[in-house]
């Protein structure tokens, strides 16, 4: 969870890069109960089916394919967990929740995923930022709405979420920042920003906002003179 009295450090947008190219493939599990027992700060990924989730991840990894792609949605449903930081010294995970909203699925799949997703950000320890990623032409939906309210009790406790608006580059230059103007306002106690995996918009800023966010979650580091 966040430590709000804590300032992260900042970090440049390179060097966030860096960093999440660090990532490798931990862990999928079905639900909650079989994730790994809560270790370093989490940062989870969450939004509706085809939003952009997918390439979002492997565009701030640099990794073609460590999140699969919606049109494989048999693989989607799951948790998946990526490990961050040099090899032996994970120091932080990122969480790839089920998309929802997909309209090809079973209801009763679908209530499933959402239960997982739902079981995963209310309930789940160390959990330390989220990003709702939203197609920036249809903005938030009722799903999406449905997801801040169910946030909001952890948001209120300190939990950063940023709303990632894809897809950026499919808009002009003002539509863009009408429907960021408008997601900030919808989005309660979280920020918003435009983001283009194609256009590398919002790329660098978001890989940021993510190192501060582990680093704020951590315990403080003892300092060198004070080491046993
Ligand atoms: P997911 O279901 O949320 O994981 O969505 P995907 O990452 O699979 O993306 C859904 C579709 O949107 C794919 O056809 C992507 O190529 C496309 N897409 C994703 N990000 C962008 C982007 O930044 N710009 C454009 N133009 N298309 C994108």
């Amino acid at each position: 969870m966040q430590n709000p009295t804590r300032r992260a450090p900042e970090v440049s947008g390179p060097d966030a890069l860096g960093w999440l190219h660090t990532a490798r493939f931990l862990t999928t599990s079905p639900d909650l109960q079989h994730l790994p027992p809560p270790g370093p700060p989490e940062l989870a990924f969450v939004g509706r089916s085809n939003a952009g989730k997918s390439t979002c991840i492997n565009t701030l990894t640099q990794h073609r394919r460590l999140a699969f792609a919606s049109r494989t949605p048999g693989r989607t449903q799951d948790i998946n967990l990526f490990a961050l930081g040099r090899q032996g010294q994970t120091d932080a995970l990122l969480a790839d929740l089920p998309g929802y909203g997909y309209a090809a699925v079973p209801k009763t799949a679908k209530v499933r995923w959402q239960q997982v997703m739902a079981n995963y950000l209310v309930q789940r320890p160390g959990l330390s930022g989220l990003v709702v990623l939203c197609d920036a032409r249809h903005g938030l939906t009722e799903l999406d709405h449905a997801l801040l309210d169910l946030m909001a009790p952890r948001v209120a406790q300190g939990m950063p979420f940023v709303l990632a608006l894809t897809k950026a580059d499919k808009l002009s230059r003002a539509e863009g920042q009408r429907a960021l103007s408008i997601a900030k306002l919808n989005c309660g106690g979280g920020d918003a920003m435009l983001f283009s995996a194609t256009r590398g918009v919002g790329v660098e800023a978001l890989a940021q906002r993510l190192w501060q966010w582990s680093r704020a979650a951590r315990p403080a580091e003892p300092a060198s003179h004070e080491v046993a």
